[in-house]
């Protein structure tokens, strides 16, 4: 994939209406729908400060939470969940909308712009249209949630043209959506200049560096849950890096397959040929894959849990691997001391319990003594990361959960691949 892409200082957008697609899919309290954390506005505001600056007229648009588009399908739902579907009424399903309305977005958008912020009671119904014709330069549009139009997800071209033809120029600076073909991401390139804004402009030039043309040495720190769930990160960081480090949950699977015993430890027993497999393939391409040699376990998951250091090919069997051990952790400092390029997704332990942090928290802090491009990419490792307080010792924690993970494995991402290439 190509990830030299246009962006909205490589066209004129003066005087223009810009559609300009924006990650506000916010955190929001269940009962009282207030915003919880405002950091995906916050990071918005650049871009949007920057189009403003140069006199264009912002149309803002973003999906908020799983709305469910349409009655009938709000009542399949419903009945799946063991309702009764003579009992669902329109009433209801327009408030589970309402629920998801972005008005309240709009509203915190504006407090930290310091300006008005319009807001469409629709996404290319009449009140948007109306709002759009008549919007000014320098002043900001922010569209109803694009989900509520059964379109959005299904990439609908005519959805796309509806939303393209309220501007001249479409910015996307939704790097947490780009993995995703929907008209709002992607289909609405098709029938407006498209070019990315400073976040995926970011992403792109850090995280697409990384992957493209790397500073070497290139360490991929590999943890988390399941061995599973990463298949596509090792394959494609094992093209790319010198050296891969495992922790986390899918340590287990790697040692079991290496003959050691693991307890009560995280096991995909489907998975242990793959592992295998990569071991092997490591090894013949000269990529060095460390393995921790010693493991902090427990008798049961749980924070209070009292933690047991071990050799990690003996673990007991009533115990469960939760942490790398010290001289793990050594080894894994040691690893990225000298590396030019640090890519790290997936915590090397149930960092969650505090009393099994140790191994995440010490690679983090290996991480900000060096000297290489630190990136971090998926939702926990980034949590992780912000929880122990190294954010901002990083060079790039990933916006996006799902979309860094697809980037890192190698996937073309459409919401990027619809971009005008530089
Ligand atoms: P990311 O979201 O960064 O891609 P994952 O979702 O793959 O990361 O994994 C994060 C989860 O992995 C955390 O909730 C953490 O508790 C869990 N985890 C890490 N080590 C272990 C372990 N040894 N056993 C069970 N779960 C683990
Ligand atoms: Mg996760």
């Amino acid at each position: 994939m190509n990830y030299n892409k246009k962006t909205v200082k490589d066209i004129d957008v003066a005087g223009k209406k810009v559609l300009l697609r924006c990650d506000f899919n916010v955190p929001q309290d269940k009962t009282t729908g207030a915003i919880t954390d405002d950091k995906r506005i916050r990071a918005a505001l650049p871009t949007i400060q920057y189009l403003l600056d140069q006199n264009a007229a912002v149309i803002a648009c973003s999906h908020l939470g799983k709305p469910v588009a349409t009655f009938d399908s709000y009542v399949k739902k419903q009945a799946e969940k063991g309702k009764d579907p003579a009992s669902i009424t329109e009433e209801e399903w327009k408030k589970s909308l309402a629920k998801l309305s972005l008005a309240p977005v709009a509203k915190r958008l504006s407090e930290l712009l310091g300006r008005e912020v319009i807001m469409a009671s629709d996404v290319v119904g009449p009140d948007a249209q109306a709002k759009a014709a008549a919007l000014q330069p320098g002043q900001v549009l922010l569209l109803e949630n694009t989900r509520f139009e059964k379109g959005e997800t299904k990439n609908d071209p005519a959805l796309a043209k509806a939303m393209a033809d309220m501007a001249e120029v479409y910015v996307s600076d939704a790097f947490g959506a780009v993995h995703r073909a929907h008209a709002s991401t992607a289909g609405v390139a098709a029938y407006l200049p498209a070019v990315s804004g400073f976040l995926i402009q970011k992403e792109l030039e850090i995280i697409g560096g990384a992957l493209a043309n790397p500073k070497r040495p290139l360490v991929a720190i590999l943890g988390g849950s399941k061995v599973s769930s990463k298949i596509g990160v090792i394959n494609n960081l094992l093209e790319i890096a010198d050296t891969i480090i495992i922790g986390g949950g899918m340590t287990y699977t790697f040692l079991k397959a290496q003959g050691g015993s693991v307890g009560k430890s995280l096991l995909e027993e489907d998975w242990l040929d793959y592992c295998n497999d990569m071991m092997k393939k490591a090894k013949e391409k000269g990529v060095k894959l460390l393995l921790p040699e010693d493991t902090i376990c427990a008798k049961e998951f749980s924070a209070d849990a009292e933690p047991i250091l071990v050799d990690s090919m003996n673990i007991p069997d009533d115990c469960m691997g939760m942490d790398i051990g010290p001289k793990a952790i050594a080894a894994y400092a040691d690893a990225v001391k000298d590396a030019g390029t640090v890519i790290w997704n997936g915590p090397m332990g149930v960092f969650e319990f505090p009393a099994f942090a140790k191994g995440t928290q010490a690679v983090a802090e290996a991480l900000s003594n060096s000297n290489a491009i630190t990136i971090i990419g998926g939702g926990d490792s980034a949590a992780a990361v912000q929880q122990l307080g190294y954010a901002d010792k990083m060079t790039h924690i990933s916006t996006g959960g799902g979309a860094s993970l697809e980037f890192m494995e190698g996937k073309e991402l459409p919401g990027v691949a619809c971009l005008l290439d530089k």
